[in-house]
């Protein structure tokens, strides 16, 4: 086993992309250390912004909240019960637990009450889950974090989730998403800042992060994630990764300094508008939500 190189320690980690072997109490140290560094790199965040943290229970969303708070920033989190059975009431429990260990405030939006669960939402339209999901997620974030006062909206995206998406829109030559994607989207009208601190952490290092600190974290996957694509496409990732270390994180950094900037100046900016139901910005004259809206009630009766 390799050696810290910090201390001369037995190393618990060996990260080929950083040519870094560290011991346990050095690895946290370096976490956080980097986390800060890339919240500066990219302009993330100050100490005098309000942050909403994205909290799903996963290890990587409750990581990221731990991380801001200990690092001094200003971070509150924001659960979507999505109504997915078992899986919804388990990762609500440890949401609820996590944020009475670090005396954090978390705000709690039930689905159900507010529209209709995903599986229910998933009966209606017949669409997959997981857009119809990702549409109602994207929707809460920004609407709540406006009515409570945050000014940005942090999630736990880690360098597989960022990096798979990539490969997946790199394959079908997604013009809009190669000049959309970035660590940081900067507010605009009437979309509240989001960021991705975690972007550059592999998920083998956000789970250790997790597991050092005693984080209890929901470990069953959503049920529906066996028919996302991402799972595909990570694990082809950590099979090139296997054999050539570095390709993950060099395919993502590679991404942000050379190609998002060529194809972020030719993304037409859409002509956005308030909604006419609800007031979040918009394309057309009905926000997606509010024409679900309208669908869960006609199928109600
Ligand atoms: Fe939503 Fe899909 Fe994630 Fe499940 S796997 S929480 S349905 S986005
Ligand atoms: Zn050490
Ligand atoms: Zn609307």
């Amino acid at each position: 086993m390799k050696k810290c190189r910090i201390c001369g320690k037995k190393a618990i980690i060996y990260m080929p992309h950083h040519r870094l072997a560290l011991c346990r109490e050095h690895f946290v140290e370096w976490f956080e250390k980097y986390t800060e560094r890339t919240i500066k790199e990219f302009k993330m965040f100050t100490k005098k912004d309000k942050v909403l943290v994205a909290i799903s229970g996963g290890k990587d969303s409750l990581a990221l909240w731990h991380v801001l708070r200990k690092l001094g920033y200003e971070a509150d989190g924001l659960y979507i019960n999505l109504g997915i059975g078992e899986y919804s009431e388990k990762s609500k429990e440890k949401v609820l637990k996590f944020a009475e260990k670090i005396n954090g405030k978390a705000i709690i939006v039930d689905l159900k009450e507010e529209l209709a669960g995903i599986p229910e939402l998933v009966k209606i339209t017949s669409r997959e889950a997981c857009s119809v999901c990702g549409l109602v997620k994207r929707y809460n974030f920004n609407k709540v974090a406006k009515e409570h006062g945050y000014n940005v909206i942090a999630t736990g995206h880690n360098l597989d989730d960022e990096a798979s998406a990539l490969l997946a829109n790199v394959l079908n030559w997604n013009e809009k998403y190669l000049g959309r994607k970035y660590p940081v989207l900067e507010e605009e009208a009437g979309f509240v800042r989001k960021v991705k601190p975690f972007c550059k952490f592999t998920e083998k290092e956000t789970a250790l992060y997790a597991l050092l600190n005693g984080i209890d974290f929901i470990e069953e996957e959503c049920p529906f994630s066996e028919d996302a694509t991402s799972v595909f496409y990570k694990k082809i990732l950590n099979e090139i990764e296997e054999r050539s270390p570095g390709t993950k994180l060099r395919f993502y950094l590679d991404y942000l300094r050379k190609i998002y900037p060529k194809f972020r100046k030719e993304e037409e900016k859409k002509e956005l508008q308030p909604c006419k139901v609800c007031g979040e910005p918009t394309v057309g004259e009905i926000c997606p939500v509010c024409r679900l809206r309208e669908k869960v009630e006609a199928s109600s009766g």
